[in-house]
């Protein structure tokens, strides 16, 4: 089945990573993780053979395949689920009040990743029954005219979720103009205000960024069990790694973070019951990091050039997958692990903002 010769994760495979702007990158590749998807099957990859979308008994630590193989993390085909639900519930929403979910997205110039992004965007929306609104803007429009946009995205009652299509053109202020987003539409869950209710305890963002949440939901979904288990993140953005430490600690776990400045990250990660790696470093957590039997979300999408595909290159996460997955008891692909859960999560989003906005249950 698999046609893609997934290579080993020698340095001088890490040493080929193509280097695009990563914002701009992450949403480039996640169309290409579409296309890619016929190559990399989990049969594919050699070692991990059992793969599920299904619940599955509780994984842990303690809990290794008698395999010695992990078990994949479906990722596309919990996201379809998750999509299939989203649209039974948009229907129902629109049966019973009729409402219809909206998500805005403003476009800001003409860089084609981007626009490839928001086209995928609307499809997805379209998938599930939400309606997409969308304004693009020349690039040396002014920032008051994005400003604009976004205030009359704000006041517009048939909208529930705002996006802001980044990067923005470098004369733009860019936190300026997401502090512009109504706190109660920002679907990407990056308002400083949800940011910080999510730290704290007792409080509830109204809005959980979108791929750590869907890491949370890939461990959820699996019935990965959470609560006293080890984890450690390996990255601290503000958009994966950091979200995601304090995701994994408000469900009870003790959650370390590596950054570029720990050291010895491999004797802290093999402490790890549940890793999430979200790095931006192609294959940089070997097999050797990893405690037997842990579970292993890989965030990252990084390209490595390979003149064997088609374009020159292939994606790989941030773990080295075959390696892994001979020590994991699970784990997420690269592609079809938290990529389409990204795109499912922001859907999930604006239909809760809808629902919250409308008082529906
Ligand atoms: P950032 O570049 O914003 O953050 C990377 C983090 O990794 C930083 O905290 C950095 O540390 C840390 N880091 C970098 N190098 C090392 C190292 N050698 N050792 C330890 N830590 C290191 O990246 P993002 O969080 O935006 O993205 C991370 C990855 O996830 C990328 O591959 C990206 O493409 C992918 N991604 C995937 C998405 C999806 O839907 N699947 C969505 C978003 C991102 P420091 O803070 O010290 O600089």
């Amino acid at each position: 089945m698999a046609s893609l010769m997934f290579t080993d994760c020698s340095s001088s495979t890490t040493s080929r990573l193509i280097h695009l702007n990563r914002r701009s990158g992450t949403f480039l590749l996640r169309q290409c993780v579409g296309q890619l998807r016929l190559q990399t099957t989990a049969s594919g990859r050699g070692c991990c053979i059992r793969s599920s979308s299904s619940p599955i008994s509780a994984i842990s630590a303690d809990t290794k395949s008698s395999e010695g193989a992990a078990i994949v993390i479906d990722g596309k085909a919990v996201a379809k689920k998750i999509r299939d639900e989203i649209t039974i519930e948009v229907s129902r929403m629109k049966e019973s009040i009729g409402v219809i979910p909206g998500l805005a997205v403003i476009l800001v110039g003409d860089r084609k990743d981007s626009a490839t992004y928001v086209r995928n965007k609307k499809k997805a929306c379209d998938s599930v029954g939400i309606k997409s609104f969308e304004v693009r803007l020349a690039e040396d429009s002014s920032e008051e005219e994005v400003l604009k946009s976004v205030s009359g995205f704000n006041d517009d009652p048939s909208v529930h979720g705002i996006l802001v299509q980044l990067p923005l053109p470098s004369h733009m202020d860019e936190q300026n103009i997401l502090n512009a987003v109504s706190i109660e539409k920002d679907v990407d869950g990056f308002h400083p205000l949800n940011i910080g209710r999510l730290a704290m305890r007792g409080r509830e963002p109204l809005f959980v960024p979108c791929t750590p949440k869907g890491c949370i939901e890939l461990l959820h979904r699996y019935n990965i069990e959470i609560k006293g288990k080890r984890a450690v993140v390996i990255g601290r953005s503000n958009i994966v790694g950091m979200p995601a430490a304090l995701l994994l600690q408000r469900e009870d776990a003790t959650v370390s973070i590596i950054h570029s400045r720990t050291k010895n990250p491999e004797e802290i990660t093999r402490e790890a019951d549940i890793i999430i790696a979200a790095v931006g470093q192609p294959n940089m957590v070997r097999g050797s990091w990893i405690k037997p039997g842990a579970v292993i979300i890989d965030v990252g999408i990084n390209p490595v050039e390979d003149p064997s595909a088609a374009r020159g290159y292939r994606l790989v996460g941030d773990i080295c997958y075959e390696e892994a997955c001979k020590v994991a008891s699970a784990i997420t692909p690269v592609p079809g692990g938290v990529g389409p859960m990204t795109i499912a999560m922001l859907l999930s989003n604006t239909l809760t903002s809808a629902k919250r906005i409308h008082n529906f249950q």
